[in-house]
């Protein structure tokens, strides 16, 4: 869109040339850089197709950081690496808005539509309404403006009126254009409505991540994203993959402070188009015109169906006159535009009862409150277990036992608990007492400073090693078939593993023994430990679960050394070196290798056949160098993230979506729309898993 078919090819060219040279020293790569990392951004954020690898575009971003190190104060505006200043935000201005941002009325079914259609034909003095479909968004509002093509405002929506200045979190999103065409319009100056949302996927990494380090999870995107956009530290925003969809032009003046939306961008379906071709992330695939209102019902209904594969929450649809000329005969009222609505999607919330409140211990010794509820329909799945995820937000939501309380599943996030309904309270409601001893192993529990989660420290605790255990056998740890979780908790209670150690002196024998376990349930059991020991030092490092270190930060630490015990030399000052690496991540892994029981078992773990150190840059080659992949389905030999590893250490680069670019679409089994998608394509070829691995290993 943004860019020309023989623009893409230049950038493509400009792209190789560029990842061919290992130091960039003078300053007239500069332009070059940004305008071939702009490109790579526009194509991974806004279109999902990526053209390159994440680390072709790692090399060229990290060398146009040093180039404009070496030149200070000359990095251009539209550089990538100024979407982060490292400059914490003590407080956000309140900005008045160019134009107030009202809100929209609200409508529920196809009477409210017809009601709102048959005023606003009488208003404007028209037969029918052209009107302009498109999803709601559930996310956070924002106004961004636009002068002479650089972006210098971000505002929240605040009361309408004036919001919060938000610029330095909102340039640390990747589909906002820092710099945008517009003076090729004619515009001088301009403000953009639009939605700061969070993808569903990003959404459930974070929280999977938050996870890991030991941080409460988000309750939901939407909260999630205006949180982020409020954090007072923009690369702290930049980690929380939050996204920006355009849907309004709200202001635009030609350089005599001329008004242009009344002369030139009269017609709001062929704006966004417009914003589209400047690079700007519209819904347009999810919208339509429509002529009437019956059109749009039909629309909305069809889109209704759909709404759990958008990869956006949404609450509802929005309808708005597509004419400008419409647009003004209808007006406002104090609150809202006259010429558009929302049509709000049913909510999916019920109300159960509270029954009791379980306490989970979790592997880094974090005691979960669970919510038993009575068991209740909600989006055609039973719920009868939330997670409270910690004691603030218990109290932040006012709940006791026996309280009659909302709850919610948005999309396909965890189910949550609104609020207690506090009115229908009777007197036999009880407090949620905390317990003061671990609920596995009687040891007193704490609340460290700044944590929300109470935590049991005992590190013999056996609920916390079982979980260790848990994770460590996990699809992204080691990897080991046939031994999932309800396995590993039964291995524990017959004593057959009680430590990590334990799974490489299985005694397989006596397994055979157990009811339910034959020759080749054991066979499949070996033969999953002895693959788990070639994961490589990243996967163990994560497996092993050191508070703070998934699998980024593992990755990050393996690169910095070529064994893990490596890692033991490492002190605070080596660890916060590295990128993304903080103090409290640092001070995890100072302690962790400081206890000789843990070194003790990755040398143990060594001697029994379990891979350490980085393999010298075998099994790399350049077998698939300049091709394309992309997975679809369940494979069977390998997990996804390990295949697409492999695509990249070939040489290859690993796709987001089904497009004219890619030139291997890899289908496992159930491989879904994807495949459908890619056989519509001529020059894609469709291939096996095992033909994949014969193209590596025929390199
Ligand atoms: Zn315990």
């Amino acid at each position: 869109m943004k860019y020309s078919q023989d623009q893409v090819h230049q950038l493509m060219r400009s792209t190789h040339t560029l990842l061919g040279h290992n130091e960039f020293n003078e300053k007239a790569w500069m332009a070059h850089l940004v305008g071939v990392l702009e490109f790579h951004e526009y194509r991974y954020y806004v279109l999902h197709e990526p053209l390159i690898s994440d680390s072709e575009y790692d090399k060229l971003y990290h060398g146009l950081k040093k180039l404009e190190s070496a030149f200070p104060g000359q990095a251009l505006p539209n550089s990538p690496t100024q979407r982060v200043s490292k400059d914490l935000t003590d407080s956000f201005d309140t900005v008045r808005h160019t134009v107030p941002m009202l809100s929209l009325d609200n409508s529920y079914d196809l009477g409210d539509l017809q009601e709102f259609d048959r005023k606003l034909r009488e208003l404007a003095q028209v037969q029918r309404v052209e009107y302009a479909v498109e999803p709601k968004l559930d996310g956070s509002s924002i106004a961004l403006v636009y002068e002479n093509d650089k972006l210098v405002r971000a505002a929240t929506r605040g009361d309408g009126e004036q919001g919060e200045d938000v610029t330095a979190n909102v340039m640390t999103i990747s589909s906002v254009p820092l710099v945008a065409a517009f003076s090729a319009l004619g515009i001088q100056k301009v403000e953009l409505r639009g939605e700061i949302v969070i993808a569903r996927k990003v959404f459930a990494a974070i929280n999977a991540e938050r996870e890991v380090n030991g941080e409460k999870s988000l309750a939901n995107p939407r909260n999630a994203s205006a949180g982020g956009l409020r954090v007072k530290d923009p690369r702290e925003a930049r980690r929380r993959g939050l996204d920006a969809l355009i849907y309004q032009i709200g202001y635009a003046v030609d350089k005599t402070g001329a008004d242009l939306l009344h002369t030139l961008f009269t017609q709001h379906s062929n704006n966004m188009l417009a914003l589209a071709k400047l690079g700007f992330k519209v819904p347009r695939d999810q919208s339509k015109v429509c002529m009437g209102i019956e059109e749009v019902h039909a629309f909305i209904a069809a889109w209704e169906t759909r709404r759990e594969v958008y990869e956006y929450e949404t609450d509802g649809m929005v309808i708005k006159a597509n004419d400008r000329q419409v647009q003004d005969q209808a007006g406002f009222t104090a609150h809202h535009p006259r010429w558009a609505i929302a049509y709000k999607f049913k909510a999916k919330q019920a109300t159960t009862t509270l029954l009791e409140v379980e306490f989970q211990v979790g592997r880094t010794g974090a005691i979960t409150p669970v919510a038993k509820v009575r068991p209740t329909e909600l989006a055609g799945v039973t719920i009868s277990s939330i997670s409270l995820h910690n004691e603030d937000i218990i109290r932040q939501k006012d709940l006791m036992l026996g309280d009659a309380v909302l709850i919610e599943r948005a999309g396909d996030v965890i189910p949550y608990v609104v609020k207690s309904m506090a009115e229908l309270r009777d007197g036999t409601q009880r407090p949620i007492v905390f317990p003061r001893q671990c609920p596995a192993c009687g040891s007193h529990t704490k609340r460290l400073e700044g944590e929300a989660a109470l935590r049991c420290d005992n590190p013999t605790c056996p609920a916390q090693m079982e979980e260790r255990i848990i994770h460590f056998v996990s699809k992204d740890g080691m990897d080991i078939e046939g031994l999932g979780r309800d396995i590993v908790k039964r291995f524990y209670a017959l004593g057959l593993i009680s430590g990590l150690g334990d799974i490489y002196s299985l005694d397989l024998r006596s397994i055979g023994q157990l009811e339910g376990w034959g020759a080749r349930s054991v066979e499949r059991l070996a033969q999953g430990i002895e693959e788990s020991k070639t994961r490589g030092p990243e996967r163990l490092l994560y497996a092993l679960g050191i508070r703070h270190v998934g699998a980024t930060t593992a990755r990050t630490l393996m690169q910095a050394v070529g064994h893990v015990l490596d890692l033991q030399n490492m002190d605070m000052d080596a660890l916060t070196a590295l990128p993304d690496i903080g103090p409290k991540v640092a001070k995890s892994i100072v302690e962790f290798f400081g206890n000789k029981a843990n070194t003790e078992l990755i040398a143990y773990l060594g001697s029994k056949g379990v891979v350490l150190e980085k393999q010298a840059q075998s099994g790399q080659s350049n077998a698939l160098q300049g091709k394309k992949f992309l997975f679809t389905g369940t494979l069977v030999k390998m997990g996804r993230t390990e295949a697409e590893r492999l695509v990249e250490a070939h040489g290859g680069a690993v796709l987001g979506g089904v497009s004219k670019n890619l030139d291997y679409l890899v289908a496992g089994e159930k491989a879904g729309s994807k495949l459908d998608k890619a056989r519509g394509i001529a020059s894609i070829r469709i291939i096996t898993e095992d033909e994949f691995l014969q193209m590596i290993a025929a390199g």
